[in-house]
């Protein structure tokens, strides 16, 4: 993208933000808060566009109760836990998975569901459980791997349900404490699973203009201009901006495969509390791979850390700066909260270029 491209852009953000006075929208998903932080976009934006993180960090919104019961399962003698590397540095009550590691237990990061299915054929005499987090990006490749373990006859690989559905948490969202949002913008990835046409479940009810948009600066400013042109004229559309990538029906091959593997499910959210329909539970073909039931594990309450305020931070109710633990007692080395460790985490992307971005209270 060239500076005349990104002048022209800011120009039609301009003028629409002075137009409605004050443009409040959200990124839905953490990895466009990093993208709009890392590119610098967030600092070109004036000062009329307020831009509110949501719950779209996966780590972040995952329950300390689903920690918990991770780090049971890590204490078993001849479990192995796999996951993504996010989650090995969240505290959890009785310390991290890394803490852990370094005690003893078998806990080993991979980067892929199937890395574990390839884990537990290498290791019959270890029984796997793979950490089983994320949102629709993630859930295909998790039911792909249970097709594979379950077609191999697997019977020492497990998951630990943890998947989470996007459009019941923005209805829990939206229904409840009016933030004063224009619009949403909407993830690239995972509209790619869900496509365009998912959210006008979202505009149709809450008139709330819904744009899809990839994760490079073109594509974020491209994103937000179309946004605040929507709020300046009054319009509720779904535009997606990102569609070499997304189509109106998603990616049906992906879909097929979480309704083969998965049913609906409630949920717990981390400070939310318990949202219907939006988690996923094994069917009963697959119900073996349960990690809970295999292993007789107790997914307990939710509860925050002492004084962190992830649960206020992923449902944009605060900003990171409002949290005493900010950049003192909570950093990225020595994290109280989900926010601080994950790379998708709000408060980790403040802390990491709120302070060289220009725009420091
Ligand atoms: Fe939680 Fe730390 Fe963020 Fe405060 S700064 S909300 S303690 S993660």
């Amino acid at each position: 993208m060239n500076e005349q491209e990104v002048n022209a852009l800011l120009t039609r953000i301009r003028a629409a933000v002075d137009a409605v006075g004050e443009i409040r929208l959200m990124e839905v998903c953490g990895t466009h808060t990093v993208s709009l932080f890392r590119s610098g976009v967030k600092s070109m934006l004036p000062a009329g566009l307020r831009l509110i993180s949501g719950p779209g960090c996966p780590v972040c919104v995952t329950s300390q109760g689903y920690l918990d019961a991770a780090c049971e399962a890590a204490a078993r003698e001849g479990v192995t836990v796999c996951t993504y590397g996010d989650m090995v540095r969240v505290p959890s009550r009785d310390g991290s998975l890394e803490q852990m590691r370094g005690q003893g237990a078998d806990v080993r990061v991979v980067y892929s569901a199937r890395d574990a299915v390839a884990f537990a054929r290498n290791h019959p005499d270890r029984r796997v459980v793979f950490l089983a987090v994320g949102f629709e990006t993630t859930t295909p490749p998790t039911a792909a791997a249970i097709l594979e373990a379950h077609a191999a006859g697997l019977d020492n690989f497990l998951i630990l349900p943890g998947h989470k559905r996007v459009m019941p948490a923005l209805h829990a969202l939206l229904g409840g404490t009016d933030l004063g949002l224009h619009g949403l913008l909407c993830p690239g990835h995972v509209s790619v699973i869900l496509g365009s046409d998912a959210y006008r479940q979202i505009v149709e009810p809450y008139r709330l203009p819904c744009v899809i948009a990839g994760f490079e600066p073109r594509q974020l400013l491209l994103g937000i201009a179309h946004l605040c042109e929507q709020a300046a004229r009054g319009e509720a559309k779904v535009e997606n901006v990102y569609g070499v990538a997304v189509h109106p029906q998603g990616n049906p091959i992906a879909l097929r495969w979480i309704e083969q593997i998965f049913q609906t499910a409630p949920a717990i959210w981390r400070a939310i509390g318990e949202i219907p329909d939006s988690g996923l539970a094994l069917r009963e073909p697959y119900a073996r791979f349960d990690a809970v039931t295999e292993l007789g594990l107790t997914i307990g309450p939710d509860y925050e850390p002492p004084g962190c305020l992830c649960g206020r931070i992923i449902q944009g109710l605060e900003e990171p700066l409002a949290c005493p633990h900010f950049g003192a007692s909570c950093t990225p080395m020595r994290p109280v909260g989900p926010c601080m460790v994950s790379s998708e985490g709000t408060c980790a992307a403040w802390y990491k270029y709120r302070r060289t971005d220009g725009l420091a209270d």
